[in-house]
This record gives C-alpha cells, sequence and structure tokens, in this order.
C-alpha cells in the first residue's frame, strides 16, 4: 500500500511553472495550505529559458489588441484576461521586487534583462508564504467514490488535498519537465484530450542564412513550404 501523507491539503498544484507557481502563491495569498509539487529541483525551468533569456512577461496593451494577436482559440481565454490583465501582471511582478520595462511592440521585459529574475521572485513568493514544495513527478490522481478528485499519488507516496490544480504544462521542450503528463492525467479523469498542436516552431534549414539571421524580427513576412 502506499504511504500517504498525513495531511490533507486544501490545495495541490501539480507543476512548479509559470502557471503553478502564480497560481499556488495566490491561493496561499488567500489563506489556503498549498502543496507544489514538480520534480525539478529548481522551480520555473522554462520561464528561465523565455525571450531568449529575458522572459517576455507579457504585452503592455489592452484586452481586444491583446485577443486579436492570438492565432487561434482567442475566446477561450477572454475570461482569464478579464480577470487578470496584462496590467495586472506587470503590476504583480513589480510587487515581487521585479522592475519592468517597456520595449519595442510593447513588450514587456525584466529591467535586468534576465528571466531567472522573474522565476527567482516567484520561488522566493513560495518561502515567503510557506508553500510545501515536494520534489517529485505526479503519476496519477486520485478520485473518491463520487468521481472527485482528492488527491494526488507520485508512485510511492500519496498526497490528499481538496482540490487539486493541473499545471503541468504542454509538450514542448521536454527536458524542462514538462513530458505531456498533464494530457495523459486530465484524460485519466475524464477529461478530452484534443490532438496536440505547435503554435510556434523552430525551422530548420540546410543553408546557414537563416542561422545567420538569429535573433531578427520581421514584420509582414510569408512562408511557403514547398514539398519536393
Ligand atoms: C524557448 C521558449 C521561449 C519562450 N518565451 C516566452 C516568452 O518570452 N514569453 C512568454 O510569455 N512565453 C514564452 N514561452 C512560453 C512559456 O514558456 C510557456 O507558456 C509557460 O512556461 C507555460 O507555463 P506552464 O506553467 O503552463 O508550464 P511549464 O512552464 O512548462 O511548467 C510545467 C511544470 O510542470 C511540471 N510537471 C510536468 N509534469 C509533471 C508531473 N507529472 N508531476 C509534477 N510536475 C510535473 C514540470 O516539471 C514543469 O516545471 C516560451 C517557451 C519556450 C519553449
Amino acid at each position: 500500500m502506499n504511504q500517504t501523507a498525513s495531511n490533507t491539503a486544501d490545495l495541490v498544484v501539480i507543476g512548479g511553472g509559470a502557471a503553478g507557481l502564480m497560481c499556488a502563491a495566490t491561493a496561499s495569498a488567500r489563506g489556503l495550505r498549498v502543496t507544489v509539487i514538480d520534480p525539478n529541483q529548481k522551480l520555473g525551468r522554462k520561464l528561465r529559458i523565455t525571450g531568449k533569456g529575458r522572459c517576455n512577461v507579457t504585452n503592455d496593451c489592452d484586452q481586444e489588441t491583446l485577443m486579436r494577436n492570438i492565432p487561434h482559440g482567442g475566446r477561450f481565454l477572454y475570461s482569464a484576461f478579464a480577470a487578470c490583465s496584462p496590467q495586472d501582471v506587470m503590476a504583480y511582478f513589480e510587487g515581487l521586487g521585479v522592475p519592468l520595462k517597456v520595449e519595442r511592440g510593447n513588450r514587456v521585459f525584466p529591467v535586468s534583462d534576465r528571466a531567472s529574475d522573474v522565476a527567482d521572485a516567484l520561488a522566493a513568493e513560495m518561502r515567503r508564504l510557506h508553500v510545501e514544495l515536494v520534489h517529485d513527478r505526479v503519476t496519477a490522481l486520485l478520485t473518491d467514490p463520487e468521481g472527485r478528485c482528492c488527491g494526488v499519488s507520485c508512485g510511492k507516496k500519496e498526497y490528499a488535498a481538496d482540490r487539486v490544480i493541473l499545471a503541468t504544462g504542454g509538450a514542448t521542450y521536454p527536458g524542462t519537465g514538462s513530458e505531456g503528463d498533464g494530457y495523459k492525467l486530465a484524460a485519466s479523469v475524464g477529461h478530452t484530450v484534443t490532438p496536440l498542436q505547435p503554435s510556434l516552431v523552430p525551422l530548420e534549414t540546410l543553408e546557414r542564412d537563416c542561422a545567420e539571421m538569429m535573433g531578427l524580427s520581421l514584420k509582414n513576412v510569408t512562408l511557403t513550404l514547398k514539398k519536393d
């Protein structure tokens, strides 16, 4: 039988990336006892490589502009943006002691140009709010007889919780910890998982021209791909 952690947490957050850390900090600041579970010793590993190591935190624009620039499924994000605008995100990180600057195209970066400052600020907030951190990988969701999710299993150990939030990221850059587990965990409790599609992809060419243009952003560009 698996060993079960004695205390039932108010909330277990699976994943200590950008989403999981902000979620855990917010819930803990509102008085919940929160546990974050992530196999990585260093939190926010993907966050640390974002924006070519500078972290493009958000875009300092209004909600309509934000929606216009989301290629697919923007409507799904309406309520999230209504609850947390880019300006709320900026105020949040400045409040955590990360001064921000706005660059061309209203892109927002830390003044330090270091993505790690953003991740470290979130990790420090976890410590300040006494969020419990467990370095392990969740392998299954636990459900009660009514089918309600009531905890998680990490194989050898189980963690009971009143609420469980899945913040395991997507399937890109699996070396940072996001190996696509979230899709399997969601499907295991009856959620529908649609086929995965990349949103941004790197293109590799045999020629050197593209590599030499690395870091260059171009406007109004069309790409034609001819097979064979
Ligand atoms: C190269 C690159 C550059 C990017 N640049 C930017 C940028 O400048 N600005 C921007 O807004 N976005 C950028 N993004 C996108 C951004 O990184 C992601 O949108 C963001 O990290 C998603 O956060 P997340 O918390 O959902 O997932 P992640 O950051 O991927 O975190 C998921 C966490 O869940 C953990 N996890 C996974 N499975 C389990 C499990 N079974 N049990 C426990 N824990 C688990 C992982 O270890 C990981 O820590 C970039 C992405 C890449 C790859």
